[in-house]
């Protein structure tokens, strides 16, 4: 069986304090009702190690939000996979589609950071997905297929570290979600790819969440569809009754 995850993504939001705060927040409320899936926290570098702190012992996971695509060295104001992993942390989400559009992060760099992350012990939560215009074209597929060519050289047994999450760009941030069909059908398109580049074992094993507009009111229809595991939730992972009402939708 394969893990059921609902993942936060907190991008450049909450100071520290505001981000132990809502760690901590979420922990009481996991506590309280243990959660039928697998919870994880995706935080800004500085709010790791004292989340870390936070959430140790508890059924959170944490994870930062990219890292470099070097080892070490002069690389001022990067954060290497080594660094992150020190923290505490056990994931990192890589080629979110923000890095992709406004950082310049090609295939090529993300094959280097995705290969330093799984040497450095971190499960990486890999994004993948379409902007409107090739969504209108009906390249979806084409597109999604490019972007996995960063996965395509690594080891069956290093597969089993990463998990995707398809977010199309058209729908993160806007509160236009994806139909349960839509991320249905493209979900399905994305574990026949894996299986194709990999095995049909591989393919049943890796978790694929949707990203984009996720809220407790449509979780628990995207999540009913065979091939979505989960989410990777933004802006509604910045509440803890929206995240929780989203973690909830597994039960
Ligand atoms: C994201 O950026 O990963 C995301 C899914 O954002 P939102 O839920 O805010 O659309």
């Amino acid at each position: 069986m394969r893990k059921k995850i609902v993942a936060g993504n907190w991008k450049m939001n909450l100071n520290l304090q505001e981000g132990v705060a809502l760690a901590t927040e979420l922990k009481e409320a996991l506590a309280a009702e243990k959660p039928n899936c697998d919870v994880i926290i995706c935080t800004p570098f500085i709010h790791l190690a004292t989340v870390a702190g936070v959430v140790e012992g508890t059924v959170i996971g944490l994870g930062a939000e990219n890292c470099a695509d070097k080892e070490k060295g002069a690389y001022t104001g990067e954060v290497s996979a080594a660094q992150v992993k020190s923290t505490g942390a056990q994931y990192v989400i890589l080629g979110h589609s923000e890095r992709r559009s406004y950082y310049g992060e090609t295939v090529e760099i993300l094959k280097e950071k995705v290969d330093l992350a799984l040497a450095n012990g971190l499960k990486v939560i890999f994004c993948i997905g379409e902007v409107l215009e090739e969504r209108e074209a009906n390249k979806q597929n084409e597109v999604v297929a490019a972007q996995l060519e960063s996965l395509y050289h690594l080891t069956e047994e290093q597969l089993a570290n990463v998990i995707l999450a398809y977010e199309p760009v058209w729908a993160i941030g806007t509160g236009k979600t994806a139909t349960a069909e839509q991320a249905q059908e493209i979900h399905a398109f994305i574990r026949g790819i894996i299986a194709g580049n990999f095995s049909e074992k591989a393919a049943e094993e890796i978790s694929i969440l949707y990203g984009g507009s996720c809220k407790p009111s449509n979780a628990k229809e995207i999540f009913s569809k065979p091939d979505v595991d989960g989410g990777l939730i933004g802006g509604a992972a910045l509440k803890c009754a929206d995240f929780k009402g989203i973690i909830d939708a597994w039960n």
